[in-house]
């Protein structure tokens, strides 16, 4: 237990290193620019630079590297010796505040949609203080933001930070109207529930759909999925058990707050918990907690596959983004307290945050929108396209109370009993859970459940923040006008419930009912990454973007671009492969089956003439009728793909994709998966369902 605590966060130049090791004056300076959000004096960078190095090389370090999150959704890095020559040819291990605050890797192999023709080759990574480094692999990591020549965001960083400064400034002109002038900065938090599948390696490496792609392209159902439902908590096996220790054990050392292990519904599914903590280091410990998981996996002989959908017809993977808004003094400002309804300013939060996500919805939607997650949302496992909120029974009678002008009758705090009397009792949440809601209110914080499992959260917390600063502005623009404060504020609330309590949603979200009742309520379902990207660059999201200086217009063009791009991309990778795999794996063997079958069959009727052979015939004719099917749609495929060239608008050419490469896809599989239950096991060429998912 005690090395526990002794080695946790170990490899992190934290707040107690930089105690230790820095002088007073700098620490303090240092520690404003973290907490305050003050910009950096660069004096001071030099002896930050030496105090970082000593403490690398100590643990063994040699090099250093800065560490950006380029729009490819992962992170990069390029890796620099400390070494420096000396003029008697010995070297000394150097490091500069220049090098620790500023690197110029060479941007034009990233993706910069656009933004790349019009400004240099060149891009510039700039130290984010306000998070910390760490020592990964013997190299010094340093957080950085990455941008072009000409300041353009290049990266999923620097916009959350710009959305995290947004939020702060006019949360605080908020806070200010009730009189909060101790409170310096609002920060927002977030807690990123991660899920993942464990498959053994060995088979791994015998798909080439999972080599590629990351998720199955083939794939019959097995004899059982996950109708027992015996997965979701249960038992641990060792080989798992051994792989979360050893996951637990890594990301503490780098200081990160792994929780709660648990299996989850689908077989070989797992969850991965962190203790929430702010936005900006929730997000690049994301990005770390999915790297260590891949790179554990392979120590276990495991791969992880944090592919949303891997399996079709098995319950997908996604990202459960609990996010809040704490001051700096501690207080999380979306506690409701024990009597919300006299809770003026935690009531006039949420309506910011109800408006938003109405407002907003379509960008919301966007934020979650890759081609892996359109496989998952609207399926009846995950959250549906359609976004909603769900703010729970008591706060709903609250609402209902303003709206309606009468006194809210509250039902005081029910008592939960367990029913063993052994057990404690405890007082019932404030907020009963619903598990289908894509944004759920849970207590003291919104659960946002649409994001893909693979996906950087980076973005949708800029969404959510940029969007809640709107409407915080808007509200402080009426208020620091009002002189009646109180009536004013109740009159906003009871306006804004009226107006967007379209979005309020507390059924089931999986039903059909509930797309048709959406549909008459107005709002959006975005099916489709295809369908949704175009609002990106919809007038009024361009407008708020720019208002808040999250997003510049040409940023705003350079990410549709890339996000279209990238969804062609996958698209294309997947539909070569799948070309490939019923090429190359799935006609040689069913042919060498239909020999097999043939060759006995006249052999049995050589030995017994009158066997009329039923059973090689039937599957015989059964097969060659699947595989001239499956050899049309491959055909159709090929040719689809063929077809893509002749695009150059870049939204239609995704669009065809989705609507014809796409569909081709799903019909050749349906084809394939009927020969593959017809074949014989011993000759079907790779890995089925029900090896991969149960023999972990
Ligand atoms: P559940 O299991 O119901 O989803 P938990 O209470 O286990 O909920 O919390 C889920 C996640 O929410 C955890 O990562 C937790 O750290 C995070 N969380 C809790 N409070 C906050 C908060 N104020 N801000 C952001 N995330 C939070
Ligand atoms: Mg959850």
């Amino acid at each position: 237990m005690n090395s526990i605590s002794e080695s946790f966060g170990k490899l992190v130049f934290n707040d107690k290193v930089m105690c230790e090791r820095l002088p007073n004056d700098v620490y303090k300076a240092l520690k404003r620019t973290i907490e305050m959000g003050k910009s950096l004096d660069r004096s001071i960078a030099d002896v930050i630079a030496n105090a970082m190095k000593d403490w690398a090389i100590e643990k063994g370090a040699t090099h250093y590297t800065h560490w950006f999150q380029p729009m490819t959704g992962v992170t990069a890095e390029k890796h620099e010796s400390f070494i420096s020559p000396k003029s008697n040819g010995a070297v000394i291990m150097e490091f500069s505040g220049k090098e620790l605050i500023k690197g110029e890797p060479d941007a034009s192999s990233f993706p910069s949609g656009g933004l790349r023709a019009t400004f240099e080759a060149r891009g510039y990574t700039a130290w984010d203080p306000t998070s910390y480094a760490f020592i990964k692999d013997n190299t010094l990591c340093i957080p950085t933001a990455f941008c072009s020549y000409g300041g353009q965001a290049l990266d999923k960083k620097t916009p959350l930070l710009r959305s995290m400064e947004a939020i702060n400034k006019q949360a605080i002109r908020i806070l200010k109207l009730f009189g909060n002038e101790d409170i310096g900065r609002v920060i927002t938090t977030v807690g990123a529930e991660q899920e993942y599948f464990l498959i053994d390696k060995e088979l791994f490496e015998k798909r080439k759909d999972l080599i590629f792609c990351g998720r199955t392209l083939f794939g019959a159902k097995p004899p059982k999925g996950q109708e027992l439902e015996d997965h979701y908590f249960g038992t641990i096996k060792p080989r798992i058990k051994a792989f979360m220790a050893d996951l637990d054990d890594e990301l503490w050392k780098l200081g990160i707050l792994a929780k709660t292990e648990h299996n989850e519904a689908a077989p070989a599914q797992h969850e991965l918990a962190p203790i929430f903590t702010t936005t900006n280091i929730a997000a690049d410990h994301n990005q770390i907690t999915m790297e260590l998981m891949k790179k554990v996996a392979q120590r276990h002989g495991m791969v992880c596959l944090l592919h949303e959908k891997p399996f079709a017809g098995v319950n997908g993977s996604g990202k459960h983004n609990n996010w809040s808004l704490t001051t700096n003094t501690g207080i999380n400002l979306l506690e409701p307290g024990d009597s919300p309804e006299e809770n003026a300013q935690f009531l006039l939060f949420l309506a910011a945050i109800i408006k938003a996500v109405d407002e907003y919805q379509d960008l919301l939607r966007l934020s979650v929108a890759s081609a892996g997650n359109d496989h998952r949302l609207g399926s009846n496992e995950a959250p549906p396209a359609i976004v909603s909120i769900f703010v729970g029974e008591e706060l709903s009678s609250v609402l209902d109370a303003i709206e309606s002008g009468n006194a809210c009758v509250r039902k005081d705090k029910q008592e939960m009993r367990i029913g063993v009397h052994v057990l404690p009792r405890f007082f019932k949440d404030t907020t009963d859970r619903n598990r289908t809601s894509p944004f759920a209110f849970t207590g003291n914080k919104f659960e946002f459940r649409m994001l893909g499992s693979s996906q950087s959260i980076s973005g949708p917390n800029t969404i959510l923040n940029t969007t809640v600063a709107e409407e915080l502005s808007q509200f402080a623009d009426i208020l620091e006008k009002s002189d009646n404060l109180h009536g004013d504020i109740l009159d906003l609330v009871r306006k804004t419930v009226t107006e967007h309590k379209r979005i309020i949603y507390h059924g089931n979200n999986y039903s059909d009912e509930w797309v048709d009742e959406a549909k008459n309520r107005g709002l959006l379902n975005l099916k489709s990454t295809v369908d949704v990207l175009p609002y990106f660059i919809a007038d009024k999201n361009v407008e708020l973007f720019t208002k808040h200086k999250v997003f510049s217009e040409s940023e705003i063009h350079s990410r549709y671009e890339i996000l279209l791009e990238n969804y062609c991309k996958v698209l294309n990778i997947e539909a070569l492969t799948m070309l490939d795999i019923a090429r190359k794996e799935i006609y040689p063997a069913v042919s060498e089956y239909i020999k097999e079958l043939s060759q006995t069959a006249l052999s049995k009727q050589q030995l017994i003439p009158d066997d009329c052979c039923e059973v090689e015939k039937s599957i015989v004719t059964k097969l060659s009728a699947l595989s001239s099917s499956l050899y049309k749609k491959i055909e159709a495929l090929s040719n689809a793909l063929l077809e893509t060239k002749n695009y150059t608008d870049l939204l239609a050419c995704a669009r065809f994709y989705k609507d014809t490469v796409l569909e081709t896809m799903q019909e050749a599989r349906v084809v394939a998966d009927e020969m593959e239950l017809l074949t014989d096991a011993r000759l079907w060429p790779f890995p089925t369902f029900s090896e991969l998912l149960f023999k972990v």
